[in-house]
């Protein structure tokens, strides 16, 4: 589904990536984790076109991120993305939020979308919220909506750079319970995140990033078992 190819990007002379290669599987949930500064989010970002690259290629479901000729704003539409700082629309009320896009990019009437919004803000247990506007929402709850307008557009897979570091302790649970649903549900999923509790329930492979670099990429079991690399074992000893 995700194919990442001889990776390696530059900013200037700085060079950010370092000919990374990974594939992520139909039904695969991948975990991406690694120091700060590492290159997670510039990956993950460059996977739907939101970064260019200037060597190797992504081809996701078929289509070649590389490629100049290809339309990326019609590949994001079929790739939904969370971030970190959960970027719903202020101004406008959650249901807007969860439809503007259904309707704007895939041509749904608007019953359609609400209708669709509707279900997945009751599927991650919002649906009393419909009316409110993103500020008068929590931070998790926020993030619940993010990622219930990315599955509105029924997404052949999800991206997500650190959805939880952002939020209090106590909201990381209520996200990441969405998540590991999706993921038992058999949605393909790359999430760059740090949460190892996570990683430990679904994930099946945990790349681990360093300098630019996938210098570990291994089953889950054989990840937390022990890592190759001194440096995956340095930071696991730091983070578990
Ligand atoms: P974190 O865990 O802190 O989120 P990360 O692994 O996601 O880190 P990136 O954000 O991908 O790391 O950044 C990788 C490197 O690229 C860092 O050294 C960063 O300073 C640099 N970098 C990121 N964005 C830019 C940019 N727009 N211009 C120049 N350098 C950048
Ligand atoms: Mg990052």
């Amino acid at each position: 589904m995700i194919e990442i190819k001889n990776v390696s990007k530059w900013y200037g002379q700085f060079q950010v990536l370092t000919d990374c290669t990974t594939e992520v599987k139909k039904g695969e949930v991948v975990v991406v984790c690694g120091p700060s500064g590492s290159g997670k989010s510039t990956l993950i970002k460059c996977v739907n076109g939101l970064e260019p690259f200037q060597q190797g290629d992504i081809v996701v479901n078929g289509t070649s991120v590389g490629d100049p000729r290809t339309n990326l704003s019609k590949l994001r539409s079929h790739v939904g993305m969370v971030f970190q700082h959960f970027e719903l629309f202020p101004h406008m009320t959650i249901t807007d939020n969860l439809t503007i896009a259904q309707v704007k990019v895939l041509g749904r009437s608007r019953e359609e979308a609400t209708d669709k919004g509707l279900k997945l803000l009751d599927r991650v247990g919002l649906k009393a919220h419909a009316h409110k506007h993103p500020g008068q929402l929590s931070g998790g709850q926020q993030q619940r909506v993010a990622i219930a307008r990315a599955l509105a557009m029924d997404p052949i897979c999800m991206l997500f750079d650190e959805p939880t570091s952002a939020l209090d302790p106590e909201m990381i649970n209520e996200v990441l319970d969405v998540m590991v649903e999706l993921a038992q549900e058999g949605m393909t999923m790359m999430c760059v995140t740090h949460e190892m509790g996570f990683a430990r329930k679904v994930a099946h492979r945990v790349i681990f990033m360093d300098q630019g670099r996938i210098v570990e990429d291994a089953a889950k079991d054989d990840f937390f078992g022990k890592p190759h690399s001194e440096r995956a074992q340095q930071f696991l000893a730091k983070i578990l």
